[in-house]
Formats: C-alpha cells, sequence, structure tokens
C-alpha cells in the first residue's frame, strides 16, 4: 500500500464506519432507463417518487429532439467558458427569453443552479457585509454566503421577527442581503415572501429569492412563487434552475441589466467555468416553451398533490410544517394556496427512514430516505415528489403501499 493510501485509510474508513453506524451512509445507485415516474434502479423496475421532473419534461420527445438538433448546428462541446468562446447563440437565445419570462430587463445562464447561487450571492456580498439567511437554506445558498466572506447571520426558519432584530442590530455593515429558498426543498413549505419583501425595503437590504423548486410549478404564468404571491417587483435578485421543473439542466438569475453586467464581471462560478453546451440551452428553451402553453401540467400537479396530502394525513402520517399551521404563513389567510408537490413523511430516526424506504422498495416502489445532514437531526424523512406524469392509479397505489406499511409496522413493535 503506498503512503498516500494509508494516510487516506487511516481516518476515513473510520469515518465511513462511523456514518455506517448511525445509519446515515449515503451509497450511490445507479439507473438504467429514462427519468420518469417508472424506472429501473440497481436493475429493479421501480415506481418513482424520487425525482424533480416535476412537469414530465426529462425524458419529452421534443425536448429530446430540441438537444439532438442543436448538437447538429453546434456540436456537442461548448470549448470554453462563456467569455471567452463558449456562449453560442442557443445561449443568448435563452438567456433573452429567461428574461422577456421572468419580465426582467436581463437574465443570465450558469451551468447549474448550485453555481448560480453561490456566485451570485459571492458577487453581491464581501467581507464588511452582512448576509442573512433562512436556517433551512439549500445548501448552495449557504455555501455562498460563506463564499462571500461576508458576516452571515442565520435565522430561525420562516421567521420575519427574528430577521427583523437582526437586521437592527446590523447597521453597521455596508451592504446587506437576505436569502432564501421561496419553496423550501425538504419541508414543501414556502417563504413568506411578502413579510420579507417588506423588511428588505425596510431596513435597505437586497433580496434574492431562490426558486428552484417553484420555477414552472407555481404562479399563473409558471413563474414561480414570487409570482403567486405578486411581489416579484421586490425581488431584485430572482433565480431559478433549468434542473427541476424544466427537466434539464442549468441555473439563472433574472433581473436588472445592471445585476447581470455585474455578475458577468464578478461571479467567479460564471466566469471561470466552461459554458453548458449549446444543445443544454437549446433544450431549456424548449422547456420553457412548454411550461408556458402547457399550465395544465402545473395545475393538475397541485391539485394532484393537494388531494395526496389530505389522503396521507389521513392515515396519519406527520407531514411535517408544510402541513396545516407551524411555519406555513399565508399573508392573506382567505386565499386557498395549493400545498406544494414535495411532500416529507416526518418519521424522526434516520434508521427509521431507512428502513421504512428499504420496504417500500422492495414493494417496487422509491422513496428516498432523507436524513441529516440535508435535514436537522430528528427530521428525517420519506420524501415524496411528486410530478404531473404521475397518474391517478400511481398514486393509488403509493396510498396503498403506505397505508400496508403502517400497519406492518404497528405489528412490528
Ligand atoms: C436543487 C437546488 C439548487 C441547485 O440547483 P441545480 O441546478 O441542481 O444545481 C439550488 N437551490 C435549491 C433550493 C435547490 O433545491
Amino acid at each position: 500500500m503506498s503512503n498516500s493510501t494509508s494516510l487516506l485509510s487511516a481516518w476515513i474508513d473510520a469515518e465511513l464506519a462511523r456514518l455506517e453506524g448511525q445509519g446515515l451512509r449515503r451509497r450511490l445507485q445507479t439507473r438504467a432507463s429514462p427519468q420518469g415516474t417508472t424506472i429501473v434502479l440497481e436493475g429493479q423496475e421501480l415506481l418513482s417518487f424520487g425525482s424533480n421532473d416535476y412537469l414530465g419534461l426529462a425524458a419529452d420527445p421534443r425536448i429530446d429532439a430540441a438537444a439532438c438538433e442543436a448538437v447538429k448546428q453546434y456540436g456537442w462541446g461548448s470549448g470554453a467558458s462563456p467569455l471567452i468562446t463558449g456562449r453560442s447563440e442557443a445561449h443568448q437565445q435563452l438567456e433573452e427569453e429567461i428574461a422577456e419570462f421572468e419580465g426582467t430587463e436581463a437574465a443570465l445562464v450558469f451551468s447549474s443552479g448550485f453555481a448560480a447561487n453561490a456566485g451570485t450571492i459571492a458577487a453581491l456580498v464581501g467581507p464588511g457585509d452582512v448576509v442573512f439567511a433562512d436556517r433551512k437554506n439549500h445548501a448552495s445558498l449557504l455555501d455562498g454566503c460563506r463564499l462571500s466572506r461576508a458576516d452571515v447571520r442565520v435565522y430561525p426558519h420562516n421567521d420575519a421577527a427574528a430577521l427583523e432584530s437582526l437586521l437592527k442590530k446590523s447597521k453597521e455593515h455596508r451592504r446587506r442581503l437576505i436569502v432564501t429558498d421561496t419553496l423550501f426543498s425538504m419541508d414543501g413549505d414556502f417563504a413568506p415572501l411578502k413579510e420579507l419583501a417588506d423588511l428588505a425595503e425596510r431596513h435597505g437590504a437586497m433580496l434574492l429569492a431562490d426558486e428552484a423548486h417553484a420555477t414552472g410549478v407555481f404562479g399563473q404564468q409558471g413563474r414561480g412563487l414570487a409570482e403567486y404571491f405578486q411581489v416579484e417587483n421586490k425581488i431584485p435578485v430572482r433565480i431559478g434552475t433549468l434542473s427541476k421543473a424544466l427537466g434539464g439542466l442549468g441555473g439563472f438569475v433574472a433581473g436588472e441589466r445592471r445585476l447581470i453586467e455585474w455578475l458577468v464581471n464578478r461571479a467567479r462560478t460564471y466566469i471561470f467555468s466552461t459554458a453548458m453546451p449549446a444543445a443544454v440551452a437549446a433544450a431549456a428553451r424548449a422547456a420553457l416553451r412548454i411550461v408556458r402553453t402547457e399550465p395544465w401540467r402545473r395545475q393538475e400537479l397541485l391539485e394532484r398533490a393537494e388531494k395526496l396530502r389530505k389522503e396521507l394525513a389521513a392515515q396519519g402520517w406527520n407531514l411535517g410544517p408544510g402541513a396545516e399551521g407551524s411555519g406555513f404563513r399565508v399573508q392573506d389567510p382567505e386565499s386557498d394556496i395549493p400545498h406544494s408537490q414535495i411532500i416529507p413523511l416526518r418519521v424522526g430516526a434516520p434508521e427509521k427512514a431507512t428502513h421504512l424506504s428499504a420496504e417500500l422498495r422492495c414493494r417496487g416502489l422509491f422513496l428516498p430516505a432523507v436524513r441529516p445532514p440535508t435535514v436537522p437531526e430528528g427530521e428525517s424523512c420519506l420524501r415524496i415528489s411528486l410530478t404531473c406524469a404521475h397518474t391517478e392509479a400511481m398514486i393509488a397505489r403509493l396510498l396503498e403501499e403506505l397505508f400496508g406499511l403502517c400497519k406492518d409496522y404497528e405489528r412490528s413493535k
């Protein structure tokens, strides 16, 4: 064994064993089918509730065709970072279409949502500045905060009052930035966007909203929760992904032209990274077209999610803060905002989540067990990600198997 190998094995083997013992070890799995509601994973055919392909577009033939056309026109690779020669007409057209869709002056496409978040935050604030972040923000937002070297103030999940008191205590800082997910990816609940926008305005802070899971799903036009809550013009930095409901890959920032110009000059994850292939941009254009012209996809998805939540609650599952009551703040109590397509079944301990996920898998269903550090200690869950491609029959099967599982679990106790 070489010396470098034993240096690694001295600690990695022990750490991995520790994760194993805590029920926290993660393992790679391989899919041998297109993404969708029925997948082949590790050789097993499964009814899957484990993708972010909310509008069922990841294997849409129209998008496949758009990507193939672009490969013929531009070749596969982009060959360089966007500021050198990597940015093609397909990228430019996509950016123009995103800006038009979002109703902003301009937009910029990054090669992932992670890169968009990390690069944008670090470009907006630095040493001497302060950034306020929800405790349950996505890892990419948190890493952007760390990367910026600004002071980071984490406020309790969706707690606007706590945020306000932190804002009042940060008068000495140069620039202030509030960052939040709009639809939280693990609990499926919403940020109080109106309250956050008001606070940002009152305290002279910039507001950055990450619509990763809401783009294409919420709002009349599918622009996300900022559209739904009618606060788009109060959120100067709007981020979305092309990787979830749009079924492809990439992230974008939409806003004023000066913001985009600044990012082109200062967002390191944009400047120092190869542009996405033109075909990926062309695929995103095709997906955006479908989002605009087929609103039934998001409408049906949210109707089914609402119904499924009710049925799961009736089975006795703990649906977390996305359920009625706690943490779920609706500005207008009269508005019956639909609950989201992300439905956590909170089970508490990571071992229990892993066990239930494995049981379901034996019965031909895939629901991921979500455990720390993705969620806080004690909040492990099975997560259901519903898509508009899930049929009534598939949902009925899910409910039936979950019901059987409850029964078995009770009996085994
Ligand atoms: C998935 C996700 C991202 C990252 O997007 P990718 O395009 O997958 O890199 C960013 N923010 C949130 C809230 C996410 O859930």
